[in-house]
């Protein structure tokens, strides 16, 4: 048949941990995957062989593509809280260097094989962009209060207005979102949850420095500091005792899906306790950001020893050298080497999809879906395996 596209490799990752080898995926014009066949049953001639590996497109479940303008903009290295003071400075920016920064990232993205975005946004700057893309992006519209119940009305008001234009077509989805332990009042957790359905995700940014955890268990730290030299003093932290994430959860509903963001300062008990919580908890970690803000990485290895969902996500530019789930595939490869190469690729294909509800269609390399497909010139699982120096490349 013609403008059917026959690619074979040496293996094909199929985004799930498993790999298969002698066999060709045939996609039509379109992208999707009609046939996935044995290699002996095609006319060689008729098939592209590619030396490494065939994946499909990657999932990046954290950006901020609102923040794309920021790029080399905020030193490294300094902390989460001066970070964020540096991120409200650099909001004031003319529109038009704002709106070309979210097409090129965008642009960017896609070259770097990402078929589908968990978007955090406060802002509609990027609904156009988002609209016209390739790739699917669930836009996030993060809310808060600074803790203050007397703000939340207004808050509220303004983020809604943002959702209500926010992008939700064509594979495009949106759902309103809290935006870390720190930052929501139980009061704007409860408007949250009138306004939310069981099959949507809801994304939060979790435990991404000690002093969020600080917070909560005693009640003091550079949070309450940082907030009160803003002129938003905290009446009263509703601090049990307990880690920001259990309190957290205790204001969200179990039966959603639930994108926990960064998860750095995670202790075995916290994910315990989450997961005891919901069987529909995710973990996006952003190990590039996470240097590049607090020069600390999570433990992934309680993460595996507990099942965890794991996703990955890039964050913004603001605070990241580049928007690639591959470059953050070889930042764990190379801090975290114990991390196996077939949980990177599930946590970056499979579980992304999965996390934000896009498994019938992307994610893996499986007859009836369309999950773009990449090339990695990279010898599977053998003693040339390199991730550090293998190049991808978007086919499809
Ligand atoms: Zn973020």
């Amino acid at each position: 048949m013609i403008n059917n596209l026959k690619f074979t490799a040496d293996t094909i990752l199929v985004g799930d941990g498993t790999h298969l080898t002698s066999s060709v995926i045939i996609l039509d014009e379109s992208g999707l995957i009609t046939s996935i066949d044995k290699l002996e049953d095609h006319d060689p001639s008729t098939v592209q062989h590619f030396e490494g590996c065939l994946m499909p497109g990657l999932i990046n479940t954290h950006c901020h593509l609102e923040l794309s303008h920021m790029k080399s903009k905020i030193p490294s290295g300094t902390g989460l809280i001066n970070f964020i003071s540096h991120v409200v400075k650099f909001r004031d920016v003319d529109q038009k260097i704002i709106d070309q920064a979210i097409v090129d990232a965008d642009k960017e993205m896609f070259d770097n094989g990402i078929q589908a975005v968990g978007d955090i946004c406060n802002k509609v700057d990027t609904a156009s962009q988002k609209s016209k893309s390739p790739i699917a992006y669930y836009s996030f519209v993060e809310m808060f209060d600074f803790m203050n119940p007397k703000m939340t009305d207004q808050f509220y008001k303004q983020y809604k207005a943002v959702y209500n234009d926010q992008s939700d077509e064509g594979l495009n989805k949106k759902s309103m979102v809290p935006h870390a332990p720190y930052s929501v009042s139980p009061e704007l957790f409860d408007l949250l949850a009138e306004h939310v359905s069981a099959d949507q995700t809801i994304s939060i940014h979790n435990q991404e420095t000690p002093a969020e955890n600080e917070m909560f268990v005693h009640n003091t730290g550079g949070f309450l500091e940082f907030f009160a030299s803003i002129g938003m003093p905290i009446d009263q932290v509703p601090t049990k005792g307990v880690n920001s994430i259990i309190y957290a959860l205790a204001n969200m509903d179990p039966r959603q899906k639930t994108l926990l963001v960064h998860n750095t300062m995670t202790t075995a008990k916290d994910i315990s306790d989450a997961q005891d919580w919901s069987n529909q908890i995710y973990w996006a970690t952003c190990p590039n950001a996470n240097l590049y803000i607090e020069n600390n990485l999570p433990d992934y290895q309680i993460f595996i020893d507990h099942n965890c969902k794991m996703t990955i996500g890039t964050d913004s530019l603001s605070s990241n050298w580049q928007l690639s789930i591959w470059e953050e595939m070889k930042t764990i490869a190379k801090y975290k080497s114990y991390v196996d190469f077939d949980h990177l690729v599930t946590w970056a294909c499979k579980n992304g999809a999965e996390a934000l509800g896009y498994s019938d269609l992307l994610g893996t390399i499986e007859v009836g879906k369309r999950p773009g497909i990449l090339h990695a010139d990279m010898r599977y699982k053998t003693r040339e395996t390199n991730i550090q120096s293998a190049t991808l490349t978007r086919l499809v």
